[in-house]
């Protein structure tokens, strides 16, 4: 039989595992809501059963496969395979030996990752980004996180590396969820486009956007939402979406600018769904800023879709 790996992508809401086959293919597969309540224990139980029936569904046992790999949100220590500051998940604050517990309770060497990183690793190795030698990965999301490959090795800098997310777009700008001021996220992020929505709703600004995700049946704006209202041409929406794109673009020609990476890969909820529709806007946004403009890097949508995260995760086995 081939050697397989097993990948699981820990995210805030979801947990997506996978068992993937040396060419990178996903022989099996589960998903799990993530853990609302508890602490890191309940949280990596939750895991080690999403892997087990991803290992069920390929038809093997969790201790035959060659290693598992996890990409976690937080600070994911790759040496000590510990987790700190998972501030989106339940009682996470603290440092949790992530590895070593998934270790005991499935059988097979666990390896850890920051998860945004190994999503870029994927799209690199496996994806939209195979052609190329450098890129950066701008998830655009939730929040806007971003991953590294130079010269075809992950660059992970002192363990943060990335965070184009909080690259400064505006000086004294706006409130960042992470406490700063005027960073990418701050105006991209989709949490941040949220508050700013429901803050200019609240000051009588006229928008769909509350009424569509009311009727929709959504806990908050998700990115769905977001093309609802760009669709039905609501123009709080529309200003907001373009505000949004001209951070990103401000944000990613200055990472360009210092990098001179080939190709910017564009994953996360948002960027997958709105990549194609917004990326003209999104180059010219970019070219403003581009000091090398007659020659702007590839800017691609990620093409692994919602496995990208759990098949670079597995990828972390045989580094
Ligand atoms: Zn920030």
């Amino acid at each position: 039989m081939a050697e397989l790996r097993g990948g699981i992508d820990l995210g805030g809401t979801k947990i997506q595992a996978g068992i993937v086959d040396p060419g990178g293919e996903v022989v099996g597969e589960a998903r799990h809501p993530t853990p609302t309540e508890g602490g890191p224990e309940d949280v990596a139980a939750a895991m080690a059963t999403a892997l087990r029936e991803a290992a069920e569904d390929a038809g093997v046992e969790p201790d035959a496969l060659i290693g598992i790999g996890v990409g976690s949100p937080g600070d994911a220590d790759e040496k000590t395979g510990a987790v700190s500051s998972a501030r989106n998940l339940p009682g996470w604050e603290g440092s949790f030996p992530l590895a070593e517990n998934l270790q005991e309770a499935l059988g097979t060497e666990v390896k850890i990752g920051n998860d945004v990183q190994v999503a870029t690793e994927a799209e690199f190795e496996l994806g939209a980004g195979k052609e190329f030698e450098s890129l950066i990965g701008v998830f655009w999301g939730t929040g806007v996180g971003g991953g590294l490959v130079l010269a075809g090795k992950p660059w992970l800098g002192r363990g943060a590396a990335g965070e184009i997310g909080h690259v400064v777009v505006k000086r004294g700008g706006a409130k960042c969820p992470c406490g700063r001021e005027g960073c990418l996220e701050a105006y991209a992020g989709r949490k941040a486009m949220e508050a700013e929505a429901r803050s200019r709703h609240e000051d009588g600004e006229k928008t769909d956007l509350l009424k569509l995700m009311e009727k929709h049946d959504k806990p908050r704006l998700t990115s769905g939402i977001w093309e609802r209202a760009l669709d039905h041409e609501d123009k709080l929406a529309e200003e907001l979406i373009e505000r949004a794109v001209e951070a990103l673009g401000t944000g990613i020609a200055s990472a360009i600018n210092l990098l001179d990476v080939e190709a910017v890969i564009l994953g996360g909820g948002l960027g997958i769904r709105f990549g194609e529709r917004l990326m003209e806007p999104l180059t010219q946004e970019m070219e403003k800023h581009l000091f090398v403009n007659e020659r702007p890097p590839a800017v691609r949508v990620a093409s692994l879709g919602d496995l990208g995260g759990a098949i670079g995760a597995s990828l972390l086995v045989s580094r």
